[in-house]
């Protein structure tokens, strides 16, 4: 098992991502329907389309830049609050980037909480409050707490995407407070926060291409 992950790992990580929300699409856009406008798949899938015509064209050789790159061409997606916080995420994690060594669990945390930081800049929300914040934050604090416990890398992301998914499952039986699902108040309970299982998806296939 690989203890740390460079540019190329973390390039084909953000094509595992770009794979699996393509797979879960439908699944995005009937959750959004059901507490908010129907549109969050097809806007992950062009923000997606982003990230890949991004990664072809790119001519950074570095993470950093790689990432920076890939983080302007997804904040400048239309459509959706989802669209501006993905890419806001990407451009923190390229802030957080490092000066190009490989990167063991310890560093990808600190990217990660790069990420997490600057969507915090975008966002008001809480844990709790039902939106992408439920799934990222989880696998924030998994990473960090795997790099406390020792794992490399790939076993840190594969924890990730576990958290990932379990914080968006929860956000089923809570009540949406951001974005256009509070103004469902008590009907916005009984469905996965479409945002939250995004992000879930996207960490899953972080950690496929890492397997
Ligand atoms: P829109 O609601 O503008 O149509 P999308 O459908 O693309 O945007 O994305 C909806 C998702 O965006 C929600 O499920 C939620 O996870 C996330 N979201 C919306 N507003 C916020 C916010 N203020 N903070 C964090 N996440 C948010
Ligand atoms: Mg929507």
């Amino acid at each position: 098992m690989a203890e740390t992950i460079n540019r190329d790992d973390i390039a084909r990580m953000l094509c595992g991502a770009v794979e699996k929300i393509r797979a879960g699409h439908e699944t995005l856009s009937n959750l959004d329907s059901v507490i908010g406008d129907g549109d969050h798949g097809t806007t992950m899938v062009r923000a997606m389309g982003l990230v890949e015509r991004t990664l072809t064209e790119c001519a950074a050789p570095d993470l950093k830049g790689m990432l920076n790159d890939v983080g302007w061409a997804v904040m400048g997606v239309d459509g959706g609050a989802a669209g501006p916080l993905t890419g806001a995420l990407l451009m923190g994690m390229a802030e957080a980037a490092g000066d190009g060594r490989p990167l063991d669990a310890a560093g990808v945390a600190a990217m990660f909480e790069g990420g997490l930081a600057k969507v915090r800049t975008y966002s008001q929300a809480q844990v709790g409050d039902k939106t992408m914040l439920d799934a990222l934050v989880p696998a924030v604090e998994a990473l960090r707490a795997a790099a406390a416990a020792g794992d490399g890398a790939v076993a840190a992301m594969r924890k990730a995407a576990e958290a990932a998914e379990k914080g968006a499952a929860s956000t089923k039986d809570m009540l949406a407070r951001f974005g256009r699902a509070r103004n469902l108040g008590e009907r916005s309970r009984g469905f996965a926060d479409p945002g939250a299982t995004s992000i879930s998806l996207i960490f899953r296939g972080f950690a496929e291409a890492l397997a």
